[in-house]
Parts: structure tokens; C-alpha cells; sequence
């Protein structure tokens, strides 16, 4: 199974250092992941990527701006996808391609922007199990449920939304890791999963559901 990250100005607030807190957890529970960085947080946060870079994560781009890309003019669509690669590549010295995770997953659907997006060099990563962890009020103990439900409910194979701002995530990570590998969990990036090669899993959950991914 594969625990994913997005690495993104949050929508909400919360403590300064839960970033680096969840960093540092996937570090000591000795666990590889796959971290979406959007570009605008590349430029804000350029160590804390070359951290996530070093500590030998794989990287994806998560666009530059975070726009709900259906939206975006097909030159924008070009420009957000190309400015993310520029920014992430400053930060970390390496390009994300050819993984890329489109906001919201929205337009994971639309047969024109993912071949848009394939001729940039790219492919969407979807998830399986989302705990929506961004949202207010939502409990570590909510949050940790979600998770080992939804992997389980799912089982081999399982890709896991999450991201690296909420402090649920922080707080519930070690727990996470710790009752999945008792069920007998291995964490690979996603590019050791054994996937069909669009490799674009189709959530569970519509983008009305899913707010702020
Ligand atoms: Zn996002």
C-alpha cells in the first residue's frame, strides 16, 4: 500500500510546525512515501522539500497554484503544470515527472486534460482512501479510524490521501503506521504498486465531497 502526501499551503489554519512534525514521523517509523508538491509551496517551503527529496520520498507535482484545473484555460492548464515542474526542480534539483496529482482530482475524469497532461510528461495519481483530514473539527481519533477502514476495506494495493499541514496527521501518523503494519502492511511509493499502467485509481468520493484535497 502506498501513503500519499500533498504538500500545500493550507486552507485553514493550523500549528506552524505540523509539517515537519509529519515529515519527521514517515523518517523514524522508517516509512517511504509519495509527496505531491504543489509549486507555490515548493517556493515557500524549498528545505523542508529538499527534506522530503533527501529523505528519499517520491516526489510528484501537485500544479503550481492549486486551481481546480477544468477551469483553467488550456494555455493556463499548460503554464500551472509547467511552472509547478520549475519550482519543484529549484527546490529539490530534480523534476516530479511523471507523477502528478490534479487538486481536488478534479479533472481526473476528463479524457482531454489527462491527455494534456500525458503530453506534458505526466500522469494523475488518484487515491483509495481519503480520512478528510482538513476538515474543521475533525479528530486525530477520526482521522486514524478513517484511515486503517478505509485500507482495509480496500486492502492490497491501497492508496491513501493525506496531507502534510492538518495537525490530525501529525498527531495520528505514528498510529496509522503502527496498526497497519500490525495487519501486515508494507508502505511502497506509489511507483512499487502493482497498478494497471494508466495508474489513475478513481476515488471513492466526488469533488463535492472531498473540499480541500
Ligand atoms: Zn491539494
Amino acid at each position: 500500500m502506498a501513503l500519499t502526501f500533498d504538500a500545500e499551503h493550507p486552507d485553514r489554519p493550523h500549528h506552524g510546525d505540523t509539517q515537519t512534525a509529519t515529515i519527521e514521523t514517515l523518517a523514524r517509523d522508517r516509512v517511504q512515501a509519495t509527496v505531491f508538491i504543489q509549486g507555490r509551496w515548493a517556493e515557500a517551503y524549498p528545505e523542508l522539500a529538499r527534506r522530503v527529496a533527501a529523505d528519499g520520498h517520491l516526489i510528484g507535482s501537485h500544479s503550481f497554484y492549486h486551481a481546480r484545473m477544468p477551469l483553467l484555460r488550456p494555455g493556463a492548464f499548460d503554464t500551472d503544470v509547467r511552472s509547478a515542474e520549475r519550482a519543484i526542480i529549484a527546490a529539490i534539483g530534480r523534476s516530479p515527472r511523471p507523477w502528478f496529482r490534479m487538486p481536488f482530482g478534479a479533472g481526473k475524469d476528463q479524457p482531454r486534460l489527462i491527455a494534456r497532461l500525458r503530453e506534458l510528461g505526466y500522469r494523475h495519481v488518484g487515491w483509495h482512501v481519503t480520512a478528510r483530514e482538513w476538515q474543521r473539527r475533525r479528530s486525530t481519533h477520526a482521522v486514524v479510524e478513517a484511515v486503517v477502514d478505509g485500507v482495509t476495506s480496500h486492502g492490497d494495493g491501497a492508496i491513501v490521501l493525506l496531507h502534510t499541514w492538518p495537525d490530525p496527521v501529525a498527531n495520528g501518523l505514528s498510529e496509522i503506521v503502527a496498526r497497519l503494519r500490525a495487519l501486515g502492511a508494507e508502505f511502497v511509493p506509489i511507483d512499487e504498486l502493482d497498478l494497471a499502467p494508466g495508474l489513475a485509481p478513481v476515488g471513492p468520493h466526488d469533488d463535492a465531497v472531498l473540499g480541500s484535497p
